[in-house]
């Protein structure tokens, strides 16, 4: 059995958990529990006719007073770098930790979640902002935790990336 762990990695209250949870458990709940440090769930996945496990790795956001610590990417194949498309100062966020974690464990496959995609009316992401991704050559996908829109096929994409370098 291959066994793969992933890292989601973002500011706080991007949806993180809760993409998580649409993906193992198919839920949703509005409210919001903070992430304190980290939950490991555990998802057994089909890609391209092969069993995967794959562990992920649910961490805290980072906020002005909490800072995401590098030591929980060891190990680590992959990530997925969560944006809230209707805060834009999310997308700094997550390119600055991808940074950091690029210097911490080197650089991993990962993909780019834009998720809350159901609410379209309060959404804050422009083209020079969808420039700025593109820069970052890695693959991007709306999504919402919520309506459940892509977020299996995001764990799909990762997981195909996970298996191509294995
Ligand atoms: P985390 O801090 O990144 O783990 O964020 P959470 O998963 O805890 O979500 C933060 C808040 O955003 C919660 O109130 C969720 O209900 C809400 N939320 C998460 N994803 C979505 C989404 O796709 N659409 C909407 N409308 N709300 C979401
Ligand atoms: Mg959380």
């Amino acid at each position: 059995m291959i066994k793969k762990k992933i890292c989601m990695i973002g500011a706080f209250a991007v949806g993180k958990t809760s993409l998580v949870q649409q993906h193992v458990h198919s839920i949703f709940s509005e409210k919001y529990h903070t992430t304190v440090g980290v939950k490991i769930d555990k998802k057994t996945m089909v890609v391209a006719g092969r069993q995967l496990d794959l562990i992920i790795w649910d961490l805290h956001g980072e906020d002005d007073f909490q800072t995401v610590q590098m030591s929980y990417l060891r190990g680590a194949s992959g990530s997925i770098y969560v944006v809230d498309g209707t805060r834009r100062a999310t997308l700094e966020i997550a390119m600055k930790l991808k940074g950091r974690a690029d210097q911490a464990v080197g650089l991993l496959p990962a993909i780019v979640a834009l998720n809350k995609c159901d609410l379209q009316h309060r959404w804050e992401m422009a083209a020079d902002d969808m420039n700025r991704l593109a820069e970052e050559k890695m693959p991007v996908m709306k999504t919402s935790a919520k309506t459940g829109r892509s977020v299996e096929a995001l764990f799909q994409t990762l997981a195909g990336l996970l298996l191509e370098v294995s």
